[in-house]
């Protein structure tokens, strides 16, 4: 073979050109990195090799940069992810954890503990609801609410132990979980909450002292974290009911009780239909001739099985399911019933009227006046014959749609009196600023008078700022002649309680009106 005649070194090419493929293959295969070897002739085939050389090489920053890319968005998902977890287990307003974050703490809790099960110590959740917050939001406003709710916060996580979870499980109701702790450490604890809220908060410019009613329970065998958390706060169900302020560990009987009031709840629903309330009547009384002024108008629930229930015990209730707006209605409706009934029979006397009670709930519903305004036209009631009385909490609180209801219920005609004042937080001053008209001293203000000499002075001075601010003042709760005529001597005028007399039903009342009788009466008189 001449030099001339064909590649001047056909198996030397051959395997450059095999080289070739390789390199291709490599890189084909992924291999970005790998490159194809040029001779220092620089020829074609080198010509090629590095022409898929610097491809390779661009495919590789590519790649690079791809790579990098995708590392970025996975580290951004990362810390997307972990947020929304901790969003997902914490409460935004206070940094503590939520419902979800205690049960999954009392679930591992109770896992741990289901293996190892340590005598004399268990998972154990507090239940801690503050007492009277709604007043402290109320008055104060949401933002000083929120405050004291993230400075509780602080103060929980401050004096539980370090292992311990604590969760706001919404409103002003927190729950810590210590997962390991003897009844006595749990209880403890318990008390150190209550300690650590006892100390004086500053809230814009105000000092606020919160209080807490406290359920604990331990952990027994079979329990479910659900099973802990509806015991705890079974607890503190309890712990409210006697407090402010108390701790209450939780026993079985506890949840007996709280079965008999879901089971009573339930049964209010019907108990409009199923005509079980009677309406009493207490009279109110000039304090000076003992004259029946009117009368106060007091619901009783005759339960099927349970016999006669007090309102204290079945209004709360009615209020949380809101049965309340169907059983005030009957209740408006039954009395101005009844008062048309005293006055076809001739019993009625000048300027006797009736006092109704009406729950927060009820001056909320938007048609309260119109109910009231089509009752009075359906029983030829005046508006004047009716007063309706309402917490003062209530009035507190109030919003747009509750001063609607006053100042519509006021147009009317129909007296408005703030209940039970002296147990809030309002003041004359700004109840004046309220379509009032009397205001009822509540009995715990004068419970004392006949024995402390500066409660007497106290209610005193109640009773003139009440009428400086243009409104009459009426006295419940008077139990003893001694009372009667302390509070005649402050010049009160109008007043209601056991030494007058005890709630009525409508006949007795009937029979007060036509004998024209002043109280107090001689009781065997009412029986
Ligand atoms: P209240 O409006 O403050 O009613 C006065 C309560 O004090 C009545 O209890 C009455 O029997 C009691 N009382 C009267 N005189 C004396 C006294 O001299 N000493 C003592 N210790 N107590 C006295 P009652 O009938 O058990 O009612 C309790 C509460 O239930 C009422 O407090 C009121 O808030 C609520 N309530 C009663 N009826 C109704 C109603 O028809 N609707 C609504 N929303 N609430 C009602
Ligand atoms: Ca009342
Ligand atoms: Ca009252």
């Amino acid at each position: 073979m001449t030099p001339d005649s064909g590649p001047a070194n056909p198996s030397a090419e051959a395997v450059r050109l095999n080289r070739i493929v390789e390199g291709i293959v490599s890189i084909a295969a992924g291999n970005l990195t790998s490159r194809i070897p040029v001779s220092p002739a620089r020829d074609q085939i080198d010509a090629v090799s590095t022409g898929i050389n610097l491809l390779a090489e661009e495919l590789d920053d590519i790649y690079r940069d791809l790579e990098q890319r995708v590392q970025d968005r996975t580290q951004e998902l990362r810390e997307a992810h972990a947020q929304m977890q901790h969003m997902a287990l914490s409460d935004p307003l206070t940094g503590a954890g939520n419902r979800t974050a205690l049960m999954q703490a009392a679930e591992d809790a109770l896992a741990v503990w289901n293996v190892e099960q340590v005598r004399d110590a268990a998972p154990a959740v507090l239940m801690v609801d503050l007492d009277g917050f709604k007043d402290i939001n109320d008055s104060f406003g949401h933002q000083a609410g929120d405050r004291v709710l993230q400075e509780v916060a602080t103060r929980l996580l401050a004096c539980v132990p370090g292992d311990s979870t604590v969760s706001r499980l919404g409103g002003d109701e927190f729950a810590v979980l210590l997962p390991d702790v003897s009844r006595m450490s749990a209880r403890a604890t318990a008390e150190r909450v209550q300690e650590a809220l006892g100390f004086k908060m500053k809230v814009e410019e105000l000092d606020v002292w919160p209080r807490a009613s406290i359920g604990v329970h331990l952990a027994e065998v079979g329990q479910s974290a659900k099973d802990l958390l509806l015991r705890a706060d079974t607890a503190m169900y309890e712990a409210k009911e006697d407090g402010p302020g108390l701790v209450r560990l939780f026993e079985p009987v506890m949840l007996y009780a709280r079965q008999l009031r879901r089971k009573m709840s339930s049964d209010l629903r019907n108990a409009v239909e199923r005509n079980e309330f009677r309406l009493a009547y207490q009279p109110v009384v000039d304090l000076v001739t003992g004259k029946m002024q009117g009368v106060e108008v007091l619901l009783r629930w005759e339960h099927p099985t349970q016999g006669l229930v007090m309102p204290d015990i079945f209004i709360p209730l009615a209020e949380e399911s809101g049965a309340i707006l169907g059983i005030g209605r009957w209740v408006l409706r039954s009395a101005l019933e009844q008062l048309a009934e005293w006055r076809k029979a001739g019993q009625d006397q000048d300027g006797f009227h009736i006092r109704v009670n009406v729950s927060p709930s009820e001056l909320q519903s938007m048609d309260l006046v119109d109910f009231v305004r089509a009752q009075l036209r359906e029983t030829g009631a005046a508006p004047g014959d009716l007063t309706l009385e309402i917490t003062e909490s209530a009035f507190v609180g109030s919003g747009d749609v509750e001063t609607y209801s006053m100042r519509s219920i006021k147009a009317l005609g129909v007296r408005l009196e703030i209940d039970d004042f002296g147990t809030g937080y309002s003041s004359i001053s700004y109840l004046r600023r309220l379509p009032v008209d009397t205001v009822k001293v509540d009995r715990a203000l004068i419970a004392e008078i006949s024995r402390d000499e500066g409660q007497l002075q106290f209610v005193d001075a109640v009773h003139r700022l009440i009428q400086a601010a243009g409104m009459e003042a009426v006295v419940e709760g008077i139990e003893t002649l001694e009372q009667a005529e302390l509070l005649q001597d402050m010049g009160c005028c109008s007043g209601q309680g056991y030494y007058f007399s005890r709630p009525l039903t409508a006949e007795q009342v009937g029979t007060l009106l036509a004998s024209g009788s002043r109280l107090p009466l001689a009781t065997e008189l009412l029986a």
